[in-house]
């Protein structure tokens, strides 16, 4: 029986963990940024996360060291533009919940992986944005950070090194579009949540033309790990390309459903059976999506893989957002297909043809097999209606809502079957 790995979900799992700043001290929460503050330059903490191989937890896996070494170097004067991290916590993806777990467990952690993340970036002001649908989210990081401010570990001259940073929690209005990152820089502008083309790439021009950073909850989560302990140690947890745990959201037909903590690499099937205690009421399962509702689906006997990036992509699906959704033998792929297309139909931005017209005629083709009246040519015509879209849009959503409907009828066409033969 497999057992969670303990790092981010380690507060959280503590019997009575308050989640506010004196419980999180008392964990030895706040030496991390210390130990940065007075003891590393900023490139030196880069080097550090580079050294330890985190890679984003968002979606693309991107190495986090990386993407912070993208920035401009140099300190921003009066006369440049200034440097900004804004933290992605709108989780929005269907079965994803885990940085809500972490957000209101914990929600110094990823807080405190911030405040590091703005000193090795040079930047005096970062943005955490999250979904409006979450005001409870909101309100305890807003707290979270208001007892930063009142220890004086925000604001002017942080522990006498002359350093100045500000966090503003940022509010969503709900549109899933706006946890891409391009279209959140277009909201926390004030404009409507938008894709822009790339490039340039935000650590260009971002927010409001500046160089930023976004990076997401989780991957920010594990920085204060990588720092205090080193980043061997956080290397020896996961495998060589995948390092570190990982928080995994597991949703429908199981036992147990939750957010566990695991090693990166984890079994697919030991995830479902010994931490989701396997399929609900003893049933076979019949299917998998094994990152958010935007991965292509998997069936049941392809899931005795590593769960990670690089094992996934292999497969022919992806991580994507850590959030496996679990069908059971009864299931109508059919029906779960109608429902994934009528939600990417709804949450196109609209701006490019494909998508937005693509989506919507493929949701009124799926939906001619719920009523029983599809045939041969239209389970074919929604394969290559659905392989238009990847490749020809400007953000990855198209790519992704592409992929996961060919997932659908490549691996399940008797469902669709079923309703024109019966
Ligand atoms: Fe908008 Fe879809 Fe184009 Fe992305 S792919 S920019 S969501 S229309």
């Amino acid at each position: 029986m497999a057992e969670e790995k303990l790092l981010l979900l380690k507060n959280i799992r503590q019997q009575g963990y308050g989640g506010d700043y004196a419980s999180y001290k008392k964990t030895g929460g706040g030496a991390a940024f210390k130990k940065a503050l007075t003891g590393m330059t900023p490139a030196e903490v880069i080097e550090t996360v580079k050294e330890s191989g985190l890679r984003g937890r968002g979606g693309a896996g991107f190495p986090c060291g990386v993407k912070w070494s993208f920035m401009p170097k140099d300190l921003p004067g009066p006369d440049q533009k200034p440097h900004y991290l804004v933290c992605n916590a709108d989780e929005a993806e269907p079965g994803t919940l885990k940085d809500h777990v972490l957000m209101l467990g914990d929600p110094h952690m990823f807080i405190e992986g911030m405040m590091i993340g703005c000193y090795a970036m040079r930047s005096t002001h970062g943005y955490i944005y999250i979904r409006g649908e979450s005001p409870h989210a909101i309100r305890r990081v807003q707290a979270a950070i208001d007892e930063l401010y009142k220890a004086k570990l925000l604001g002017k001259n942080i522990l006498g090194s002359g350093v100045q940073l500000d966090l503003t929690v940022h509010p969503g209005a709900g549109a899933y579009i706006c946890g891409e990152e391009t279209a959140m820089l277009d909201s926390l502008e004030g404009k409507r949540g938008l894709p822009r083309s790339k490039p340039p790439f935000p650590a260009q021009s971002g927010f409001n033309a500046c160089p930023t950073t976004v990076n997401n909850v989780e991957t920010l989560a594990n920085i204060p790990f990588i720092l205090t302990e080193g980043p061997k140690a956080f290397a020896a947890f996961g495998s060589e390309n995948n390092t570190g745990t990982q928080a995994v959201s597991i949703s429908g037909h199981v036992e147990k459903p939750g957010v566990y903590e695991m090693d990166m690499g984890h079994n697919l099937k030991s995830i479902l059976e010994d931490f989701a205690g396997g399929v609900r009421g003893g049933k076979k399962l019949k299917a998998l999506i094994p990152g958010g509702a935007s991965a292509p689906v998997m069936r049941a006997d392809e899931i005795d893989v590593p769960y990670d990036f690089d094992s996934l992509m292999k497969a022919g699906t992806m991580r994507g957002s850590a959030a496996i959704m679990v069908f059971d033998e009864d299931t109508d792929m059919v029906e779960v297909a109608n429902r994934t297309i009528r939600f990417f139909n709804h949450e196109s931005c609209g701006q490019c043809t494909p998508c937005r017209e693509g989506t919507f005629w493929i949701k009124n083709m799926i939906r001619q097999f719920g009523d029983d009246a599809g045939d041969e040519a239209l389970l074919s015509l929604v394969h290559r209606a659905a392989g238009n879209i990847i490749g020809t849009t400007i953000c990855a959503f198209g790519d992704a809502v592409g992929g996961a409907l060919q997932g659908f009828v490549q691996k399940f066409p008797e469902d669709f079957r079923n309703h024109f033969q019966s």
